[in-house]
């Protein structure tokens, strides 16, 4: 794990969704909004586990629209608040089942991320619709759930957004390495802090100066409780998106970098201050990461990435077939 190359993971990611945001039709009007398929291809590249709580709560397609009454999904879990109907029945006891059967699911399918609607009153994280308020107080009942359980959430809508999407991938897939690598020594920390520190200093540039001098001044006998609490912050540092400005700098960064160890040019990658839209940013993006893994450098900002097994080979046979 001491190399100086990308991550590649190989497993796929199994990651669930709000079922009404891969297109079926479950939502109370019997709609439902295709978020995935924009992905192109990629959406290949994951396992898809969709869920409705309303619907495994026995609500049925169509129904009458539920609301919050009285707090958030997290008040409805302490019985401080409830969910009711438009016609003024509860409902909550059914969805709180629906919601419990929707987490077994999850959990059965080893989920590690979900994608999840948000302004709904049940799978809704950081915004909630509550009746004569357009934005109630988040998060709704299941998103509560998916909050406690440690999820790695992602709005359905950012799924519409190249920059975006691209941000949450790369951060999804750190996160889902770093979940399950290895750390039980010093060289380990080292290891996986090399492979890391160069995204948390965009993600969070004061944290990560800080947490790197503590790693330089520890010594072979760690701190107790030093492994764990290390993994949880850059877990909970991970899920914190990014902003453009961030990410081109460090595609800049990044990209001097490359063209320092390997004396190549990317043609696809523009200079700084040429005029180009988030979509092309993405493209160049995308572009960098695959270079960066067929010439085996450490693209910092994109320190994990997935490749299918076939392709991966395919890619090392060329390599040495090129010597
Ligand atoms: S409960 Fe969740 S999955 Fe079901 S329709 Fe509402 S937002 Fe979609």
């Amino acid at each position: 794990m001491a190399d100086k190359n990308q991550v590649i993971v190989t497993e796929k990611i199994v990651i669930g969704i709000s079922a009404c945001s891969m297109g079926c039709p479950v939502r109370y009007d019997g709609k439902g909004t295709d978020s995935i398929t924009i992905l192109g291809r990629e959406k290949t590249d994951f396992i898809w586990v969709p869920v409705c709580p309303e619907c495994m709560a026995g609500l049925g397609v169509p129904r009458e629209s539920v609301h919050l009454s009285g707090g958030d999904g997290t008040a409805v879990w302490l019985k401080e608040a409830t969910v009711k109907n438009r016609k003024g029945i509860e409902v909550v006891e059914a969805l709180k089942l629906g919601c419990h059967a929707c987490l077994d699911t999850l959990k059965r399918a080893k989920v590690s991320a979900f994608i999840y609607r948000d302004g709904s009153p049940s799978c809704g994280v950081y915004r909630t619709s509550m009746r004569s308020q357009k934005r109630g107080n988040p998060p709704g009942v299941f998103g509560s759930l998916l909050l406690e359980q440690g999820y790695f959430l992602i709005p359905a809508d950012d799924l519409q957004s190249p920059i975006k999407w691209w941000d949450w991938r790369r951060r999804l897939l750190a996160f889902h390495w770093l979940s399950t690598v290895r750390i039980e020594t010093l060289g380990d920390i080292h290891a996986v802090w090399y492979k890391l520190k160069f995204l948390c200093q965009e993600l969070d540039n004061e944290y990560a100066r800080r947490l790197g001098r503590t790693i330089a001044s520890l010594d072979k006998r760690l701190p107790e409780g030093f492994i764990e609490q290390f993994r949880k912050e850059l877990l909970q540092l991970l899920r914190k998106p990014s902003n453009l400005k961030r990410i081109t700098q460090s595609l800049w960064k990044n990209y001097a970098h490359y063209r320092k160890a390997t004396g190549k040019k990317i043609d696809e990658i523009n200079s700084p201050e040429f005029q180009r839209n988030v979509t092309t940013i993405a493209k160049e993006l995308v572009k960098m990461e695959r270079s960066a893994v067929e010439d085996q450098i450490l693209f910092g900002t994109s320190p994990v990435v997935y490749r299918d097994e076939h392709r991966l080979r395919a890619l090392r046979e060329k390599k040495e077939e090129q010597g």
